[in-house]
């Protein structure tokens, strides 16, 4: 038996809105989609503030400029999404309006969130826009944010804007029906599931991982969305943008589409911004018991128990934790990559005679370290 929808009443909401939804890759944004797209999401303004979250930009900018396939080459990925954010604004300008919503432009990149002032500074924008009564439209800034600055799909990022804005409700409207068993295209036996209560190995699993043309994202990045989500304490449904009343109806608590549960012990804002924000600068491979203790004992990491370092990382950057081969746990380091390199496998006591000096005891402090 699913458990039942937990949704309280709602106050702050993010809607992401994927790429099928509002322009095809030929002929660029649908008029009327995005109408009726706005209409949805006046109608769920209303008593609520909203944040809405676009994909589209891409592939209106290649409608515009007539190219034939997405360009593989940065500099006119990034010339068909200036072409293109421009142009869905303006139809998001006019949709809104006949609404009388205003609405503001937001591009964000991964450094603008991985990085904690600027981190801060995106929250106040959005929370300043919100109280002016305006519709924050976000999108990756795919002019400048080349791969390795990227958040590289709307799911996740929709995912950080809920974190960063503390949301009761993430809602990712898509052009499938929820998270299915199977791949509905295939098998006929395939359903839509009502309820994941967390996003376990076996959920990803099942996952079909189909990606429509100009899509980027499929299942695998509204899953890693929905961790996110769920760590933030942000329940997350994925339902589909072509039916009416989606929005509404999902607002009521009915069972539309997948809703995901969040976690109970919600991560604190600054525990989420290293868990998910930053993109991790480096990884230490840790021995057995150290992840023992870190997982199950509730402590900080040791010098001693750490095997390996890779990266190049400065002290008080975010690094990964692995164990067994995989990545269990980020926290922000004390030592840099060189002076770890030196110290790791020692015990505490010996740090200083291997560096020449001792600032800290502990490789990552308990109070800095999440474990995934
Ligand atoms: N930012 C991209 C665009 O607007 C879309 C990314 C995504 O669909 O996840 O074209």
């Amino acid at each position: 038996m699913a458990a039942r929808r937990q949704l309280g009443r709602v106050r702050r909401l993010v809607v992401k809105v994927g790429t099928s939804l509002v322009a095809e890759p030929g002929t660029g944004p649908d008029p009327d989609r995005i109408a009726a797209l706005a209409a949805e999401i006046a109608g769920a303004r209303e008593g609520r503030e909203t944040v809405l979250v676009t994909s589209g930009a891409i592939a209106t900018g290649m409608a515009r400029l007539a190219l034939p396939v997405r360009p593989r080459s940065i500099p006119e990925k990034q010339a068909a999404a200036a072409v293109g954010q421009s142009a869905l604004m303006w139809y998001y300008e006019a949709a809104f309006k006949r609404h009388g919503t205003a609405v503001g432009q937001v591009l964000l990149t991964a450094q603008d969130i991985g990085d904690r002032a600027r981190y801060l500074n995106a929250r106040n924008t959005l929370l300043a826009l919100l109280r002016f009564g305006v519709l924050p439209i976000v999108n990756e800034n795919d002019t400048v944010a080349v791969e390795e600055i990227k958040v590289g799909d709307n799911d996740n990022l929709s995912a950080l804007v809920a974190s960063l804005i503390d949301a009761d409700l993430l809602v990712l409207l898509t052009d499938v029906e929820g998270l299915y068993t199977g791949d509905p295209a295939t098998d006929p036996g395939a359903r839509v599931i009502d309820t994941v209560e967390s996003v376990t190995d076996d959920v990803t699993r099942l996952v079909y991982n189909g990606t429509g043309a100009g899509a980027v994202g499929g299942m695998a990045t509204k899953l890693q969305a929905a961790q996110k989500a769920a760590a933030a304490g942000v329940p997350m449904v994925i339902a589909s943008g072509r039916k009416q009343g989606v929005l509404a109806r999902i607002l009521k608590g009915e069972p539309v589409g997948t809703y995901f549960a969040p976690k109970a012990d919600r991560l604190g804002a600054r525990k989420r911004w290293i868990a998910f924000a930053v993109t991790p600068q480096g990884r230490l491979v840790v021995d057995a018991g150290a992840r023992q203790a870190l997982t199950h004992h509730g402590k900080s990491l040791l010098p001693s128990g750490v095997v390996d370092v890779e990266g190049d990382f400065a002290a008080g950057e975010v690094v990964a934790l692995v164990g067994d081969g995989r990545e269990f746990a980020r926290g922000l380091v004390n030592f840099d990559a060189g002076e770890l390199r030196r110290i790791r496998g020692a015990k505490t006591r010996d740090i200083a005679a291997r560096l020449g000096y001792k600032s800290f005891d502990e490789v990552i402090h308990r109070d800095n370290l999440v474990i995934l």
